[in-house]
């Protein structure tokens, strides 16, 4: 009988266990199910499917190379694929753990019809492979991050099998345009190819290039005017890459690469608190931060919407909100600032700003986003303080971000280092850049009574 193998957030042939172990056991099926309804109200945001779209039509591609295909269906995950067994006479799946909690849902529902079988190699170590001295599970970064530096390297990543065994038949499956997973009218996605290759290859070129760049890691990754960092995000979010493969090519590079692996630690880390708490992306973890009068959104709409455009009148916040918006990424350092900006300044819920960011970046990942922008909001299991208010002026000086502002805010394109970051303050505003929706004490300072308000 043939095996399916179920693709989720693991679109690649190399390094991939559940491929490895299904194609070991006779003809694979190889499924990929646009699943809009199991993880509701987590479906995937726009640029990711512009990111899919693509990512899916370079995975068929892979697969015809070794006598197999891609089968696409649409539906519910389990509804899908124990109809696709009965077609098929298949009785066994194979698939990567993912822990979304949708996906945990969904792998009970599957395994209620089928016999599941279910593989690790989405993270470094799988969840529980890293316990603290009393069992529990680390809440916090730190020592996180050594114990599983005590576990590393990872396994050496395996090859993708040679030949794919192929069904007797193939069952039917729907046509990638047809799930119009790319916009159009407008097409706001138009200049994503610039900046992206998805697919296995072009998250491997990626990681390429980026060995040549490591040991600059460490300086170049907080400067957004340089391309400092490996900008793999949406490769690891859509497992184009494994994150061992990742690991072994940087390490053996020979350069200080300590600091990225690091970085590479903290999705694992974001990994274990969704587990730890699947509700990360709607609760707060700290619960009195459920006492916090956030501004109402109909009151802050305007905010809300040059947030979001980019128009707050603070060009680094801009550059950044714009940048997401034309290459649906962001530097890491501007999402720090940029976030801050929304919860502190603006005094909007975190919830706002990581559900747009879930509909623009092509990275947007449920344990990374929730996780990050908790920690922005100190509402975090392991938070940065409420009360540590990043001045989005000075941070854009300190990080030499005259560049990239010029590069995503082109109406002060002409203004000189010192100036671009403050313009108002140097009476330097061209007539086309609005001027700040808040002064930075005004912001503050409304930020800390409400959160005074909070812990009352
Ligand atoms: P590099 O610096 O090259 O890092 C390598 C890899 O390590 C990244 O690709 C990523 O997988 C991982 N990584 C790095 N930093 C972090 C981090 N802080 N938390 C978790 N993993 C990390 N990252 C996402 O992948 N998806 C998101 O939805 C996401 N939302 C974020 C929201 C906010 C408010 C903030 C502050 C950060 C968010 N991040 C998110 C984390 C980080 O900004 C991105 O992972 C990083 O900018 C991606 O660029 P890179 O691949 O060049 O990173």
């Amino acid at each position: 009988d043939p095996v399916l193998l179920w693709f989720r957030q693991d679109l690649r042939l190399s390094d991939q266990a559940a491929l490895a172990a299904a194609a070991a056991e006779g003809p694979v099926i190889p499924v990929y199910v646009l699943d809009d309804e199991s993880p509701r109200p987590w479906a995937m945001g726009g640029a990711q499917r512009w990111w899919l779209h693509h990512s899916l039509a370079r995975l068929d591609a892979a697969l015809r190379d070794k006598g197999s295909r891609l089968i696409l269906r649409r539906g519910k995950s389990d509804d899908v694929l124990a109809q696709v067994a009965r077609e098929t006479g298949a009785g066994r799946v194979h698939a990567l753990h993912h822990y979304e909690p949708w996906w945990r849902n969904a792998e009970k529902a599957v395994a209620r019809h089928l016999d599941l079988c279910l593989h690790d190699g989405g993270l470094l170590l799988p969840p529980g492979a890293v316990r603290t001295g009393g069992g529990g599970f680390y809440k916090i970064y730190t020592p996180f991050a050594r114990a599983v530096m005590e576990q590393m390297p990872p396994a050496s990543p395996q090859r993708a099998p040679a030949r794919i065994d192929a069904p007797d038949a193939w069952p039917q499956s729907d046509r990638l345009q047809d799930w119009a997973l790319l916009p159009s009218a407008p097409d706001w996605a138009a200049d994503f190819s610039a900046d992206w290759t998805p697919g296995e290859d072009g998250a491997r070129a990626n990681v390429a290039a980026f060995i040549d760049e490591v040991g600059d890691y460490p300086q170049a990754r907080n400067l957004p005017s340089i391309e400092g960092t490996s900008r793999l995000s949406p490769h690891l979010h859509f497992g184009e890459v494994s994150p061992a493969y990742v690991w072994h090519r940087v390490a053996s590079s020979n350069r200080n690469a300590e600091i990225f692996l690091k970085e590479l630690i903290w999705r694992d880390y974001a990994h274990i608190q969704i587990c730890e708490k699947p509700a990360y992306g709607s609760d707060n973890a700290r619960g009195d931060f459920d006492r916090m009068d956030w501004r109402d959104l109909r009151e802050a709409k305007a905010d809300f919407a040059a947030w979001k455009t980019g128009r707050t009148g603070y060009p680094i916040v801009d550059a950044g909100m714009r940048q997401l918006w034309t290459t649906g990424w962001m530097h890491n350092r501007v999402r720090m600032i940029a976030a801050s900006f929304l919860i502190k300044h603006l005094l909007i819920d975190w919830r706002h700003g990581a559900r747009w960011f879930w509909d623009t970046l092509v990275d947007a990942d449920y344990a990374n986003n929730s996780v990050n922008w908790q920690w922005v909001a100190g509402s975090g299991v392991d938070a940065n303080m409420f009360t540590r208010i990043m001045a989005p002026l000075s941070q854009s000086e300190k990080f030499e971000a005259a560049d990239y502002i010029r590069q995503w805010v082109p109406e002060l394109a002409t203004l000189s280092d010192e100036a671009i970051h403050d313009p108002d303050a140097h009476d330097a505003r061209p007539s086309g850049y609005p001027a700040k929706i808040i002064g930075h004490k005004a912001g503050r300072e409304r930020a800390l009574a409400a959160y005074r308000r909070m812990k009352r």
